[in-house]
Parts: C-alpha cells; structure tokens; sequence
C-alpha cells in the first residue's frame, strides 16, 4: 500500500495525498491523531520503503528538493541536515538544479562528495514524470517494478534455517503428512499426556495402540510394540538400523545415511513422514471413530502412500 501511495495515478492514492498530505510531504510529515490506521502504518513503514526505492526524474519538477528521499535513498535533509540559513525550503523542487535534461553543477555549491552523488541520478527526459522505481538490493529482477517477493523478505524477521527443514520440505508429501511430522520435531502433537500436564485429568490415558501404557508422543512412536513393527519393517526396506528412541534419532541415522545417493534420500524422507501419518491417523481412528487397522493393514496403507508419492 506505501508503494501504491508513493507511485501515485490510482483514485485512492490521490484521495489519500489530499485527505493526509495536502501541502505537507510525506517523507518528512509526523503522525496526528486524525490520521487512520492505515494512514499511520504506512507512515511507520517510510525507512523500510525508503531503502527499496530509488528516484528516476524527468525534470526534477515532481521531486521535493529538500524532502524527497532521490540522492541513492536519502533526502538533501538527511545528507545536509536543516539548512543553517533561514531560507524556505518548501516548495522547491530539483528542477531548480536541472536544464535541459543535465544537472547544473553551477547551481549548487555543494561538496565533491554531495556533486557526485547528486550527478549520479538519473535524468531521463523521455519520461512522463518524476518516478519512483522499485529497487531493493535484493530484487530479483531489475525491472523497477514492485515485486510481492522482494517486499516480504524486506520487512519478514528471518531466522536461521531449521536443519530438519528437509524432512518436512520433501516433494510430494501432503500437507498432513508435513504437518504431522512438524508437530511430532516440535513436540506438539495432542497426545493424551498433555491435559494432564495442564492438571485436566484423562479418563483413559493409557494407548490405544497397546492398552498398556500410558499415551505419549514417545511412547506412540517409538516405544509402543506396534510403532516398532513399524519401524523395523521400514528400517528392513531402507536397509538401516530400527533401533531408534526418537524422531531426532531417526533422522541422524537418515542423514548420515545419505551417501547412499538422493533416490535413497528421498525415499527414506518418504518413508519417516508416511509411517509417523500413519501410526497417527490410526490412533485417532481409533479413539474418534472406533475403527481398528491391524500394524498389517496399516503397513500396507504406508507402502501404497510411498508409492503413490514416489510415482
Ligand atoms: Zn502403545
């Protein structure tokens, strides 16, 4: 919407220039109370757009001399500071310091430094008007043009790659498969152990996968008999050792197996996701519909998805 705002030539643009800015400028204006929401955000978001933009001109005659952010991202007023003499600068555009498509160097008594940035902007007289383009450092394409993707990266926190990112971004698994996998690497899947760790008693906290234990994500995975039979009949196929505690094991033993080439890499990634879907999906079959799969079944089900995906 700040770019919309700044590029101008939409009726919303214009109406919110003659409702907020008016005679004002809007690099340098200061919030009021009159202003909306949407008005403030934007205003909040200046520093951001100042460091994605740069400005082309055509005669200098729509870009504020003083205020105007078109010296490589910054304004006269951020290089120079206020002007010591009292001379108004409102009003004066750079057109006072172009002639017939060239800079004045005799116009202005500037330092090298300041000359040299200022010679730097373009003029191109074949334009329509002053403009600005989009050109943030990381821009893919240097078109000008606004870019969603540059944007995002501009103003999202990063943070560092996840190294499991692999197991949960692998081609052709679903959404719920993908979901399930993240949940369990965090830890978060609604086992029956977590209301009582909230103090909300369960009536039956033990696994319906055994009747023996009590439910949790380690004991549903990786200690519960039929978890292993899942395990090992996918450590049998795989070729690896199934005598892992947990997800963060499982996926050590996957990693460091990956020497043995990306059809294999990408076939145990399958594998991982298909098994912990489906030993999930048959503990809430079991517990909200009533319907019970034996490890066979179940075994059969994950072969037909790796298939399916691998295909
Ligand atoms: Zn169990």
């Amino acid at each position: 919407m700040a770019w919309r705002f700044i590029s101008g030539g939409s009726l919303w643009a214009d109406w919110m220039h003659s409702r907020y800015i008016k005679q004002d400028n809007f690099w340098t204006c200061s919030t009021d109370n009159n202003h909306s929401i949407t008005f403030k955000t934007i205003l909040r978001h200046r520093r951001v757009l100042k460091s994605a933009i740069r400005r082309v001109l055509k005669d200098g005659s729509s870009t504020d001399l003083w205020q105007d952010p078109w010296l490589d991202r910054r304004s006269l007023l951020d290089i120079r500071g206020a002007p010591t003499h009292q001379e108004d600068r409102r009003g004066l555009t750079c057109s006072r310091i172009i002639r017939n498509g060239e800079w004045r160097s005799d116009s202005y008594r500037f330092t090298e430094e300041l000359g040299e940035t200022i010679m730097s902007t373009v003029i191109d007289p074949a334009l329509p008007a002053d403009r600005w383009i989009w050109e943030p450092t990381d821009a893919s394409s240097k078109t000008g043009e606004f870019q969603f993707r540059s944007c995002y990266n501009l103003i999202r926190r990063t943070f560092p790659l996840s190294p499991d990112y692999e197991f949960i971004w692998c081609k052709g698994l679903t959404r719920k498969m993908q979901l399930c996998v993240y949940k369990l690497l965090l830890g978060r899947l609604l086992t029956k152990d977590r209301p009582s760790s909230f103090g909300v008693p369960v009536p039956d906290p033990k696994c319906v996968l055994c009747c023996l234990e009590p439910e949790s994500i380690k004991h549903i995975f990786f200690e519960c008999a039929m978890a292993w039979q899942i395990w090992s009949e996918q450590g049998r196929v795989l070729g690896v050792c199934a005598s892992e505690k947990g997800i963060g094991d499982i996926i050590t033993v996957i990693r460091d197996s990956r020497g043995r080439g990306q059809d294999w890499f990408r076939t145990a990634r399958v594998r991982l996701a298909a098994s912990v879907w489906h030993v999930w999906r048959e503990r809430n079959r079991r517990i909200f519909e009533g319907l019970v799969t034996p490890p066979v079944g179940i075994l059969h089900n994950i072969e037909f998805d790796v298939n399916a995906i691998e295909n």
